[in-house]
């Protein structure tokens, strides 16, 4: 019997796809993100699939500590680094790499003993405005971490992309000028792309790549899709129909009774729902999969279930399984439906959701 809203995790997806990031950056090493859960794949599954990544980054302490304690060994980054002495003191005693992209951090650092030993990664502002230094203040830390007795050397120094995402964008370039102005008399390990530098921007391939959703064979650019850049797609979700029923032209579909039969209307209901991570906002049309025909949504979407117009798909039965995104049916083409982006819909998979792994 198919079970009701499940995912089906490609373990060997996520392989293929880290074997493919090297191929676009083959100098690069490579800083598997896997922050919010491994963007809803599961934390701990997916960094041990990621064996030959040359390190992980999470945005959290509590998310560092969860992989030490299930046994990784690789480096950590954490990108939020830590707020105070006690988080400082959780990344040295976890051998996690807290990102320092704050005067006060720097100050923090200064106070720890030297019998202590902690690798730190550098972050300057270059124009994403969120966590950095500005480049005033990157010079000055940089030297005062490298008096820092307990600090390893060289400092790894790394930057974010706001807009790689937007192909010949003046901003990436701004960016990477920026970037290199500031580390001109610098020699040090450098970290800059993420998914889209990666994949579409060469001046950012080099030291440590940092790919989060390319990963999960997702692609980051508006209109694309994982396939379209050579990936595989890791995450299908998927429910199963567990009701029809034939409707008159007229009659009101769903909360609120938004949608209206245009003409009689074969019905399915699907048990999925906002509560599994369905999103709320998708629009009437957006597609699923039932025996790899297409067919809409009709309605609004409730907690746990959707309502489907069955016309494409006229053999549809009770017990059917049904694709609402993945394998056949791209999670970004959802996310357009959605107006939101693949990113949010993986992450928001919910923990009723029951993950089933395949590795052939
Ligand atoms: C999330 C994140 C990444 C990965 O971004 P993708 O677009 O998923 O590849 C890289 N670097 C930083 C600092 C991040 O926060």
């Amino acid at each position: 019997m198919i079970p009701s809203a499940y995912a089906e995790l490609d373990m060997a997806a996520v392989t293929y796809n880290l074997a493919r990031i090297r191929a676009y950056a083959p100098k690069a090493k490579i800083m598997a993100v896997i922050k919010a859960n491994a963007y809803g794949h599961g934390l701990i599954r997916i960094a041990k699939t990621l064996a030959d990544a040359d390190a992980f980054a999470v945005a959290r302490l509590g998310e560092g500590i969860a992989l030490r304690e299930a046994g990784i060994t690789q480096r950590i980054a954490v990108l939020q680094g830590f707020v105070d002495r006690e988080e400082l003191e959780f990344h040295i005693r976890y051998g996690l790499e807290p990102v320092v992209h704050s005067p006060p951090q720097v100050e923090l650092l200064e106070q720890i003993s030297s019998a202590e030993s902690v690798s730190v990664w550098l972050k300057l502002d270059t124009g994403m405005h969120r966590l950095g230094l500005l480049a005033d203040e990157f010079a000055p830390s940089y030297s005062r971490l490298q008096r820092c007795p307990a600090i390893r050397r060289p400092i790894p120094v790394m930057t974010h992309l706001a807009n790689a995402d937007v192909l010949q964008d003046a901003i990436t370039e701004k960016q990477l000028d920026c970037f290199n102005s500031a580390l001109r008399n610098i020699q040090t390990e450098c970290s800059i792309a993420n998914s889209a530098g990666l994949l579409a921007w060469d001046g950012t391939r080099s030291g440590w790549v940092r790919p989060g959703i390319a990963l999960y064979g997702v692609s980051p650019f508006p209109g694309r899709t994982g396939p379209d850049e050579g990936l595989r797609p890791v995450m299908t979700f998927r429910s199963r129909l567990i009701a029809t029923k034939n409707l008159k032209a007229g009659d009101a579909v769903g909360y609120g009774g938004e949608w209206i039969c245009p003409c009689s209307t074969r019905l399915g209901i699907v048990s999925v729902g906002y509560g599994d991570g369905y999103p709320r906002h998708a629009r009437a049309g957006t597609p699923a999969l039932i025996q790899g025909r297409r067919v809409s949504l009709v309605g609004r979407v409730s907690m746990d279930m959707i309502s489907l117009d069955l016309t494409n798909c006229p053999d549809a039965r009770v017990g059917d399984e049904v694709t609402l995104w993945g394998k056949g049916l791209p999670v970004e083409e959802i996310a357009q439906h959605a107006s939101t982006i693949p990113y949010a819909l993986l992450c928001g998979v919910t923990p009723r959701v029951k993950m089933v792994e395949r590795w052939e």
